[in-house]
């Protein structure tokens, strides 16, 4: 049995941010949706696909900071071109020419993008997208799928707390993957539909994974071709680790409007709103802006990161160390006698228990004992794979995943 870790330092630093910042950590990093204890609640540092946490206690991160680590963490390619950057400047008063390079490098990379723009957040060019698609059909009606998650703002913000209703009177809910709702959300209101906004699959916290059904989004983009709406990729989460042309590309589907963040920067801070030709007057005419939107240190490391990505095959690494984990999963739960559910693609795997039903008790026994014991899963989250991943990462997790499993045994 390895040794358990501690977390001593974690737990005074979260007393010492319970009184100066709300919740002390908030959002998905909030040690509030896990089980207090059984994690850590600060990082310290982070290399490769290694973290350390506050208390000097070494992780192999599945979670890639929520998703932006694509490659691996302080990437000696990606932090060479922010140093770079750097010496330069960052924010200043007129953009850098790195923003055109990475609009030039995404438009290149992407089928029917002829422009991006760029912001910081996936919420920022979610939103921002359904502005576009609006002025450009002078329709206001948005179709989304129920309890999707597009960021926070108050139009999709899943805990309504504190947004009127009235941010939502514009948007209609459908059920994920039902083709027959769409159409006959389309038949009765087709003329008021400024867009559908999806993700490539359904990957919402606290359910299951879903793969789009066979011909759900190619019926989404058809109906949207024939209604006159837009069809928008929400491809925060997923971007980078399916298809570099975007996600929805692997189901042959070309979306008009294309939002990336997480991995688009290698976890610097940087989110890109892509379009076609037909939305170019619409996405100059909406006015969007930020401070730090075209702070040039993000695009020299997104520029760095979408060429090492596709220069050294990350996709098909992380789908192959991907398939090494869920499958060595699969087995070692079988042989401890638990029924594990794996879904999701294999660089962004979901687990859960069989035996949990709708609850997580068995996983957040199970993550919480893998943290302790070295490795960082997520009990309501999806994972994510990172280049960084090598065999002997994923071995390693398994070792210590037998050890989950049998605190899941005993714990039952
Ligand atoms: N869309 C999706 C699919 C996401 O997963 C997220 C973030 N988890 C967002 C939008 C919002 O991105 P951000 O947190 O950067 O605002």
């Amino acid at each position: 049995m390895s040794t358990e870790y501690g977390y001593g330092e974690s737990d005074s630093w979260f007393a010492r941010a319970e009184r100066v910042i709300p919740g002390g950590i908030y959002g998905h990093q909030s040690p509030g949706l896990l089980t207090r204890g059984e994690y850590p609640s600060f990082t310290h540092s982070a290399e490769g696909c290694h973290l350390r946490d506050i208390d000097g206690n070494r992780y192999i991160d599945f979670l890639c900071g929520y998703g932006p680590i694509v490659l691996g963490y302080n990437h000696p390619v990606v932090e060479k071109a922010v140093e770079r950057q750097r010496k330069l400047g960052d924010t200043m008063t007129l953009p850098s020419v790195r923003s055109v390079e990475l609009a030039e490098q995404l438009v290149g990379m992407t089928p029917s993008a002829d422009w991006a723009m760029f912001a910081k957040n996936g919420s920022d060019v979610c939103t921002w997208a359904l502005a576009i698609a609006r002025k450009a059909t002078g329709r206001d009606l948005v179709v989304m799928a129920e309890h999707a998650y597009h960021g926070v703002h108050g139009w999709c913000n899943g805990i309504t707390a504190g947004f009127p209703d009235s941010d939502r009177t514009t948007i209609r809910p459908v059920n994920w993957n039902d083709s027959a709702e769409l159409e006959a959300v389309f038949d009765g209101q087709g003329e008021n539909i400024a867009a559908v906004i999806l993700t490539p699959f359904r990957h919402e916290a606290f359910e299951d994974s879903v793969m789009p059904a066979d011909g759900y989004l190619e019926r989404a983009r058809a109906l949207c071709t024939q209604h006159g709406a837009l069809l928008i990729s929400d491809d925060v989460r997923t971007g980078f680790r399916l298809d570099m042309g975007g996600s929805m590309q692997k189901w042959g589907v070309t979306p008009d409007l294309l939002c990336y963040s997480k991995a688009l920067a290698n976890g610097h801070p940087l989110s890109a709103l892509l379009g076609t030709e037909a939305l170019r007057e619409a996405a100059r005419q909406v006015f969007v802006t930020g401070t730090f939107f075209l702070g040039a240190v993000s695009i020299a490391a997104s520029l760095a990161t979408l060429t090492e990505i596709g220069a050294t095959g990350a996709i098909d690494h992380m789908h192959a160390m991907g398939l090494r984990l869920c499958e060595g999963l699969a087995e070692r739960a079988d042989t401890a006698g638990l029924e594990i559910r794996l879904s999701g693609p294999p660089s962004l795997p979901y687990m859960r228990f069989a035996e949990d039903g709708d609850g997580f008790n068995r996983n957040r026994v199970f993550c919480g004992a893998a943290a302790r014991r070295g490795v960082l899963f997520h009990p309501h989250h999806n994972w994510f794979l990172m280049a960084a991943h090598q065999k002997e990462d994923i071995d390693e997790a398994l070792t210590v995943a037998d050890e989950a499993f049998a605190a899941v045994k005993d714990a039952f």
